[in-house]
């Protein structure tokens, strides 16, 4: 059985017709890329999938590790192991970065988090990702750069372990040392967890040390074609053209 089986959805937003009979399905411990053009609507399908409520479903069915998660809201989602990075990370303002962390754990496990083991494990992550310690104690996104937002998010996947990670242009503005930081972080994940990653992407070099095991392109609300890893260099050299007329 699939971790993420997404039936024929369809998804409206603000009147307009975003997504038509998509479907997509994830197995455990799989890394899939989805490629499109601007406004293709990859972005609405990563929201579809976490359950926005900007996102209205007009069809469909997502089932996620074996429960029909279509009508349950994202904080349910995020419970049962699902996780979404955003290509615009919010600033939260009067909550810090750790604390933030510490309590999206404890809501996605019921468990009071044990202070010392949690720590640890946050130094090392953050030293991995060449984050400055005192990030930690630092207002969530409050004044953070572009590429210090991207890593919080990803240091909220390696904390979080979700069983499926959505990454929607995580990427996208970072200088080449802070993608190949990022990607190592994400190669971790995979490693380290065996977590499921759908990543969504305008780049391939980001992709370079990870395993993709499916690219699928996304063209108009219609996924048009889905392939092996080896798409991804094929539209990176030749474009979308091809997949629209
Ligand atoms: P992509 O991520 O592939 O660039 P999006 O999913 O962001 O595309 O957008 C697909 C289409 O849906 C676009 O026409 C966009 O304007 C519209 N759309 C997406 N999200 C919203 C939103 N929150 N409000 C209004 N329109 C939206
Ligand atoms: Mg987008």
């Amino acid at each position: 059985m699939a971790l993420l089986d997404v039936q024929n959805i369809s998804v409206r937003v603000e009147e307009k017709q975003v997504l038509s009979n998509v479907n997509l399905q994830i197995q455990s411990g799989e890394t899939h890329v989805l490629l499109g053009p601007n406004g293709a609507g990859k972005s609405t399908l990563g929201n579809a999938i976490m359950g926005n409520p900007v996102y209205t479903l007009t069809g469909g069915k997502i089932i996620f590790d074996g429960q029909d998660i279509t009508e349950e809201k994202t904080d349910k989602r995020a419970k049962a192991g699902l996780f979404l990075s955003f290509q615009n990370p919010l600033e939260v303002p009067g909550i810090s970065l750790e604390t933030f962390i510490r309590s999206a754990i404890q809501q996605r496990t019921g468990e009071r988090v044990k202070l010392f083991q949690f720590q640890k494990e946050l130094k090392a992550n953050m030293e991995l990702l060449n984050m400055d310690a005192s990030y930690a104690g630092r207002d969530l996104n409050v004044g953070f750069s572009g590429g210090e937002r991207k890593k919080s998010e990803i240091l909220q996947l390696l904390m979080l372990k979700p069983k499926l990670a959505i990454l929607d242009e995580t990427d996208s503005g970072l200088d080449v040392d802070a993608v190949r930081t990022v990607s190592k972080g994400i190669e971790e994940y995979q490693k380290r967890h065996g977590g499921a990653l759908l990543i969504i992407t305008h780049s391939t070099r980001i992709l370079e040390s990870l395993n993709v095991d499916y690219t699928h392109i996304l063209v108009k609300g219609t996924v048009v074609k889905t392939g092996d890893g080896s798409l991804v260099q094929k539209i990176n050299e030749n474009g979308f053209d091809e997949y629209i007329k």
